[in-house]
């Protein structure tokens, strides 16, 4: 494939312009993709991203069925071209034992970790289907495979991306897509950072590698699994968390 082929690869990274999603965006514009990160609320956050890397930022909630059809659509249209790649990575926690977990924090981990998975593969499947070609990789997460204690609601979210990315594995297998999940351990960014000490520091103590993880430890793998060293690789989860949990 020439250069001229590849600047014509669009991907899509949801949740693009902090933290993992920030990293793995960086990765694509750097192998030559049309990158566009999404973000929802921290506009200074996209904006600062969006000048220092020149990747195009774009706001909608991946939670919201329709906005994610206008946006993929938005995308296609400005960055010239179908979607090849999405990367599924937008995702929020909202901790609560479950005996005090309100409604709210159920629906809204579950929408925009879980469904938003479902909005966005709606919107971009039946153009990949068409061309043969689409590379769908979605970020689950340690408390996925093992649970953890606070996060019913998360843990049920990110557990069900791995059996979402099975079951699409298999409906586009014969179509040139695959569809992988990755999950990481705890990774050194907002979303960690908003932990409390005494709990990070206990959780670091159960990394074998003896550290938190860095975000482009995740996006390599991202990378790797859309290339096109990856293609027989379909309905995978792979694990990057230190040796915290072997699933
Ligand atoms: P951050 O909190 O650092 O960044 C989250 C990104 O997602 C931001 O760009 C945010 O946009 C975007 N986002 C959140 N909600 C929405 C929404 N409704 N619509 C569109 N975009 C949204 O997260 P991380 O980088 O830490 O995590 C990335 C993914 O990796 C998540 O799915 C997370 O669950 C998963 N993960 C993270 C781990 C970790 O240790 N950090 C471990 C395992 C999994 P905005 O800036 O506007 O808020």
């Amino acid at each position: 494939m020439d250069a001229k082929d590849l600047a014509k690869r669009v991907a899509i990274i949801t949740g693009g312009t902090r933290g993992i999603g920030a990293a793995i965006a960086r990765r694509f514009k750097e192998g030559g993709y049309a990158v566009a990160a999404v973000y929802h609320n921290n506009a200074a956050a996209a904006d600062a991203f969006s000048r220092e890397t020149g990747i195009p930022v774009y706001k909608w909630d991946v939670a919201d069925f329709d906005a994610c059809q206008e946006g993929v659509s938005r995308v296609a249209k400005d960055l010239g071209g179908p979607v090849e790649i999405l990367v599924n990575n937008a995702g929020i926690t909202r901790d609560a034992m479950l005996h005090k977990m309100t409604p709210a924090q159920w629906c809204e981990v579950i929408a925009t970790d879980l469904t938003s998975c479902f909005n966005m593969c709606r919107a971009v499947i039946g153009a990949m289907r068409n061309r043969g070609l689409g590379r769908i990789v979605n970020i689950s997460s340690i408390n996925g495979q093992k649970g953890q204690r606070g996060q019913t609601n998360y843990a049920a979210a990110k557990a069900g991306v791995i059996g979402f990315t099975k079951a699409l594995a298999l409906e586009t297998a014969s179509k040139g897509i695959t569809v992988n999940a990755v999950a990481p351990g705890y990774i050194a960014t907002d979303m960690v950072g908003a932990m409390s000490k005494d709990v990070l520091a206990t959780i670091e103590g159960q990394i074998p590698v003896g550290r938190l993880g860095e975000a482009d430890e995740v996006a390599r793998i991202v990378q790797f699994l859309a290339s096109e060293e990856a293609t027989f690789i379909t309905g995978s989860t792979i694990t990057a968390n230190g040796g915290q949990y072997m699933a």
